[in-house]
């Protein structure tokens, strides 16, 4: 396993992203919505960096087959609170083509949240097919499969605490 990110550079990134959620959401009570399984580490590395009262809720979603083409997604685990007049951060473990995150993002704008941001700890901007703005990014990587701080090659690999990949 080579590594890519370390878990020092991570922390730190983290920690300055924490910072600017903090600032720009000061006194706010924050719903943090991470995507299953992946944001698992991120998102708790952020919140527990910010004083701001943070509630966390859980959504899990999954490729159709032939997603490529489609870019449809099914949603394996909702929402269990309402997040209508919330300031919602979506977080998520990485940015590749955009599609998760754009069908998402428009599913729940129909549950209409007071404020919907996006934060990602990886981005593949190489990748991207549709477009999506990411307000939160920690680092940008080039076109790697990459695994850890919550990344799996088949479910394994995700409590490294570094960012690797496998050659
Ligand atoms: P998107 O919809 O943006 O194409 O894909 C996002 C999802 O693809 C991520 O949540 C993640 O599950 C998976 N993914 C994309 N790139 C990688 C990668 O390099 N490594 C791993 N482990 N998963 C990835």
């Amino acid at each position: 396993m080579d590594v890519l990110i370390n878990e020092a550079k991570i922390q730190s990134r983290i920690k300055e992203i924490a910072r600017q959620i903090e600032k720009e959401y000061e006194g706010k009570q924050l719903v943090f919505l991470g995507i299953l399984k992946g944001s698992l580490p991120f998102l708790w590395e952020l919140a527990k960096n910010i004083k701001n009262d943070i509630r966390f809720e859980f959504i899990e979603v999954s490729s159709y087959e032939g997603t490529e083409s489609t870019g449809k997604i099914k949603i394996n685990k909702d929402l269990t609170e309402s997040i209508t007049g919330k300031d919602v951060i979506i977080v998520e473990d990485i940015v590749d083509t955009g599609r998760t995150l754009t069908f998402l993002k428009e599913y729940l704008l129909e549950r209409k949240p007071n404020s919907l941001k996006i934060a990602a700890l990886l981005s593949k901007p190489s990748r991207r097919v549709m477009e999506i703005g990411v307000d939160y990014i920690g680092f940008q990587i080039e076109d790697k499969f990459v695994v850890g701080f919550g990344l799996d090659y088949d479910q394994k690999y995700r409590n490294l605490p570094y960012v690797g990949y496998i050659e």
